[in-house]
């Protein structure tokens, strides 16, 4: 059977990154789960050929702004946005990448980039303040424990903030929403989309899930030497996902921890198990 193809979008930013991390969790995919680690090829994107032939799509970190001028002078902004919206393939931004698949981002002059979309949230560009005051912080990504539990699979993951985002407010999921947003001032939106088919209907019906947050004010406090019960207080959204469209604020791919790459090379499997099911065509 031929390979299932991941894209990494190589216009700007860590995408080297990206590439090798998938390498290393297809590797631990195939130790742990049996996957052959050569049912995956990984592959940079720069033009809509190349993007066609994806079955699964990482938007690196970077800078936003950057990386949609370049889509949109490369003519590829139309082609990700049919990718994320219509054909609702998987697709996982990081860092600026979420900021791309946004529904709606703050902080943006009007007309200074433009947003793919495919979630249905306002992020908040530059939450925690400029370069010189990126951090790390250890992260519990619940989600992770699918993965199965070897040691390094349950000790906290390493979440690199680096001008990072937040999703700031999560939005309906109801035609419109982006007219509502773009009322605000310096708020950018992405321009709405329709399904084209009945698997595409199903996915878009999918409501934003949050899959992680920071526990900020009590990570500031407990500095302080004050201590607050994480579960007192809601912290910044960091990691969400709305069916296929995934999107984390901070970088994995400047770790050497390949969890949650691995995690979601399982959710493209099953995202291509669902279209091959679907067509009645055999499972992988
Ligand atoms: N703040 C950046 C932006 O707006 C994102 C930073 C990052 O990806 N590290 O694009």
């Amino acid at each position: 059977m031929s390979a299932i193809i991941v894209g990494v979008l190589a216009l700007q930013g860590a995408f080297y990154e990206h590439l090798q991390l998938l390498k290393k969790a297809a590797a631990t995919l195939e130790q742990s789960k049996s996957i052959p680690a050569s049912q995956w090829e990984f592959i940079e994107v720069r033009t809509k050929e190349q993007l066609d032939r994806c079955e699964g799509l990482i938007l690196p970190g970077g800078e936003s702004t950057t990386i949609s001028l370049v889509a949109a002078s490369s003519n590829l902004l139309e082609p990700l946005r049919d990718f994320v919206k219509l054909d609702r393939k998987p697709v996982w931004g990081t860092c600026a990448g979420l900021i791309l698949l946004a529904e709606s981002a703050n902080r943006t002059k009007k007309g200074g980039q433009e947003l793919i979309g495919g979630l249905d949230v306002r992020v908040n560009r530059n939450h925690f303040g400029r370069q010189t005051e990126s951090f790390q912080a250890p992260l519990e990504l619940p989600f992770l424990e699918s993965l199965g539990s070897s040691s390094q699979d349950t000790s906290p993951f390493t979440g690199v903030f680096i001008r990072a985002p937040v999703v700031e407010k999560i939005l309906p999921n109801q035609e419109g929403v982006q007219t509502e947003e773009e009322k605000r001032e310096e708020t950018v939106v992405a321009p709405s989309r329709e399904a084209k088919d009945q698997v595409a209907k199903e996915a878009m019906e999918d409501h934003v899930e949050v899959l992680a947050k920071l526990p900020g004010r009590a990570a500031r406090l407990a500095t302080a030497g004050v201590d607050i019960p994480a579960e007192q207080e809601t912290g910044d959204i960091i990691a969400v996902r709305q069916g296929n469209v995934f999107g984390t604020s901070f970088h994995p791919e400047l770790t050497d921890d390949a969890r949650i790459h691995a995690w979601w090379l399982l959710q493209i499997q099953e995202a291509v198990n669902r279209r091959r099911d679907a067509k009645g065509l055999p499972l992988r």
